[in-house]
């Protein structure tokens, strides 16, 4: 059980972020839940999961786009035992058209902010003398497709930045792995099927399993409960010599 750990999940009222919490939260760990947002419903997701798990729960509004925000969650959040960069966004568009502001969101967002609360998060780690960083990454921590480059070089740096931060603990009872996804039906999956359809001129069934399941051998989407699990597994003591390294959660994608 992960009972008296703290989780801090970065990008948490939405998709694989929340789905990490209830799976985290359901294995005994305290949570604390985020995104860029302050609504009632936010602070309500919550209230529900330390209903439903008994376990303490709150909600911290912090925007991962900005470093002092994300130093700032990490100090709000008093504990943080472990530390879950989740929070993520996409745009797709080929590079010599790719908007510049969107660039710097994503780099902001899917990488920057892991540095800022890994930085943050490390010495509370060491005081406690135990910690967990998994870092989502993506299939495209490790492999590429067209018109992703932002998002595709975020994921690599987060890939290549938790093997650093692995070296620079391995002496330490704390371990840094990414995760790396497959096609997982979320909001965000959601949101690019329009563009893709027009990238590909193709329909949203065509989509799904031409282009987002067509480097996904299983020709299944990964769920957002299976993250979960593959968090408190490496959360897990069975997990304590699994460090700097990628497990993919992907129905064979970077097998072929
Ligand atoms: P999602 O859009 O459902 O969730 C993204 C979360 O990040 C939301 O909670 C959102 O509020 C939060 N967020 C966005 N901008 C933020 C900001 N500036 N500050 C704080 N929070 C912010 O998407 P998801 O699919 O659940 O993605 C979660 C992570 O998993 C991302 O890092 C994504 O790249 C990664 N991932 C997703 C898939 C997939 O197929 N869905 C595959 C591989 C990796």
């Amino acid at each position: 059980s992960l009972q008296g750990k703290t989780a801090v999940i970065t990008g948490s009222n939405s998709g694989i972020g929340l789905g990490v919490a209830w799976e985290m939260a359901r294995a005994g760990a305290d949570v604390v839940l985020n995104s860029f947002t302050d609504r009632e419903e936010d602070h309500a997701l919550a209230a529900e999961i330390a209903n439903e798990t008994g376990v303490q729960a709150r909600y911290i509004k912090a925007d991962m786009s900005k470093g002092e925000e994300c130093r700032e969650l990490i100090e709000q959040a008093g504990a943080c035992d472990i530390l879950i960069n989740n929070a993520g966004i996409q745009f797709v568009a080929p590079i010599d058209e790719f908007p510049v502001e969107k660039w710097d969101a994503i780099i902001a967002i899917n990488l920057n902010s892991a540095f800022h609360t890994t930085a943050a998060a490390l010495p509370k780690m060491r005081a406690a003398g135990w910690g967990r960083v998994i870092n989502i990454a993506s299939a495209h921590g490790l492999t590429a497709s067209p018109f992703k480059s932002a998002y595709i070089a975020a994921k690599h740096g987060v890939v290549g930045m938790t093997k650093t931060v692995a070296l620079e603990t391995a002496q330490e009872p704390i371990t840094a792995n990414a995760i790396c996804p497959g096609y997982v039906l979320t909001p965000l999956v959601e949101a690019q099927i329009p563009n893709t359809m027009k990238e590909y001129n193709m329909d949203r069934e065509q989509v799904i399993r031409e282009v987002m399941l067509q480097r996904q051998p299983s020709k299944e989407f990964a769920t957002v409960e299976q993250l979960g699990g593959t968090c408190v597994f490496l959360s897990s003591p069975a997990a304590d010599q699994i460090t700097g390294t990628t497990i993919s959660v992907d129905g064979g994608w970077t097998a072929l």
